[in-house]
């Protein structure tokens, strides 16, 4: 990536906000830290920066002993728990990422970055499948309505959550349904017959 005003200012303004969104190497130095860290600020020219801290650490940088830019993975995972936990519990409401990232106090970039580097799914895919899986549950477990069951995991335009469900599971929520109580019966059978 290309050194610009933009990154130089939040490395001249120790801007926590940047963190994440790339890192700094000095090659007076050949230390590299995060945007917010209060070493001093370097001279311009000697600057680099990277995307990743495993770039600038492939280009023999050190990581900064004060601002610890390759320690990332402790927190990171606390936080990425934390999101996917408000995921969960958010499924019935349309997903936004800028929602998200309000409530998590981080920058939407970042955000999804971090939970795609550790879920492997970004997080609208996430709540995605969650949504599938609440769905299933609903559709075996209860009586709802299909257009009940789209409404409670957040896609209440029935025929989109019906084509989505399809796209999933490669079966209908009305079949998924027929399917599990099919199922259900056919245990029930197996104890009766092994009681007999
Ligand atoms: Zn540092």
């Amino acid at each position: 990536m290309e050194m610009n005003e933009e990154y130089w200012q939040a490395i001249v303004r120790c801007d926590a906000s940047y963190d994440g969104r790339f890192y700094y190497g000095v090659a007076s130095t050949g230390i590299f830290c995060r945007p917010s860290c209060r070493s001093r600020t370097p001279a311009e020219k000697n600057v680099t920066v990277f995307r990743e801290f495993e770039e600038a650490l492939a280009a023999g940088y050190r990581p900064c002993k004060r601002c610890k830019p390759d320690e990332l993975t402790a927190p990171s995972e606390a936080w990425v728990a934390a999101m996917a936990e408000l995921i969960e519990q958010r499924l019935s409401e349309p997903f936004t990422l800028d929602t998200l990232a309000e409530r998590m106090h981080g920058s939407p970039y970042h955000l999804q970055r971090m939970f795609k580097h550790l879920r492997g799914v970004t997080p609208a895919q996430y709540a995605q499948e969650k949504r599938i899986e609440r769905a299933k549950q609903l559709l075996s477990g209860t009586g709802m309505t299909v257009a009940a069951v789209a409404a409670q995991v957040g896609m209440p335009n029935s025929a989109h959550f019906a084509t989505v469900f399809a796209a999933k599971t490669g079966v209908t929520p009305t079949q998924y349904r027929r399917q599990s109580i099919a199922a259900q019966e056919d245990t029930t059978d197996e104890r009766i017959e092994s009681k007999a």
